[in-house]
C-alpha cells in the first residue's frame, strides 16, 4: 500500500466514524442520544449493515493533500469541511437533527451550509478578500471548501511558498468556524480584524 493509499484509507475510517457516531438530539423533549445509521427504532445489526453498505465516502479518488505546517486540528478541521461533515445548521437538519433554524447566524440570510460559510456569506468574502490582500495573491475565488484547499496550486508560487499559502487558508477556515461558534455558543461578536490578526498569527506560528 503507498503512502496516498494509506492516508485514504485512514480518511475514509474517519469518514465513516463519523456517520456512525451518536449525536446529541436537541429540542422535541428531553435531550437524547442517536447513533449515526439510526432509522428510529434505536440500535440493529441491521441498520449498521445497511449503513455501511451505503457508505461511499464522497469525491471518488480525491485526497486532500495534507499539510504539516498546521496543527492536526486545524488539518482535521479542513479536511471535515472538504468533505461536507463539519456540523453546520443545514446539515443537521438533512441528519433529521431538529434545530430553531438553519439560517447562518452571521448573516442572518442564506442557509448555513459549509459552502456558505467559508465562502458565500459576507463576512467570509470580506475575510477572504482581506487574505488575499495580504498574502498578494489574486482575489479568491472558489465553489467548494475543496476548491479553497487546492488554490496553491494555481499561483505559479515555488514550492515552500505554495504550502505557506496552503497553510494560511486551512488557518482560515478554522478561524472561521471558530469564530461562528463563539458567536452561537458564546454570543461573542465576530470582528474582522480580529479575526485576521488571528489568522495571522497562528499563520506565523
Ligand atoms: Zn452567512
Amino acid at each position: 500500500m503507498t503512502g496516498r493509499q494509506f492516508v485514504h484509507a485512514k480518511l475514509s475510517v474517519l469518514f465513516i466514524y463519523e456517520k456512525a457516531k451518536a449525536k446529541v438530539v436537541l429540542g422535541g423533549g428531553p435531550d437524547h442520544l442517536v447513533w449515526g445509521f439510526d432509522h428510529g427504532d434505536g440500535f440493529s445489526v441491521r441498520d449498521l449493515k445497511k449503513g455501511l453498505d451505503d457508505i461511499k465516502p464522497p469525491n471518488g479518488n480525491y485526497v486532500m493533500e495534507w499539510n504539516n505546517w498546521v496543527p492536526k486540528k486545524v488539518g482535521i478541521h479542513a479536511w471535515r469541511a472538504e468533505m461536507g461533515i463539519i456540523p453546520v445548521l443545514f446539515e443537521l437538519v438533512k441528519r433529521g437533527i431538529s434545530v430553531r433554524t438553519a439560517v447562518c447566524p452571521i448573516c442572518e440570510d442564506e442557509l448555513e451550509s459549509a459552502e456558505h460559510l467559508m465562502i458565500l456569506c459576507v463576512f467570509a468574502q470580506t475575510l477572504w478578500s482581506a487574505i488575499s490582500s495580504w498574502c498578494k495573491v489574486p482575489s479568491i475565488f472558489a465553489f467548494s471548501v475543496k476548491d479553497l484547499l487546492g488554490l496553491h496550486r494555481f499561483l505559479h508560487f515555488p514550492k515552500t511558498k505554495a504550502k505557506a499559502f496552503n497553510a494560511v487558508c486551512m488557518t482560515t477556515i478554522w478561524c472561521i468556524w471558530r469564530s461562528r461558534n463563539a458567536l452561537v455558543f458564546e454570543g461573542k461578536l465576530i470582528n474582522l480584524n480580529n479575526v485576521v490578526g488571528e489568522i495571522k498569527v497562528l499563520s506565523f506560528m
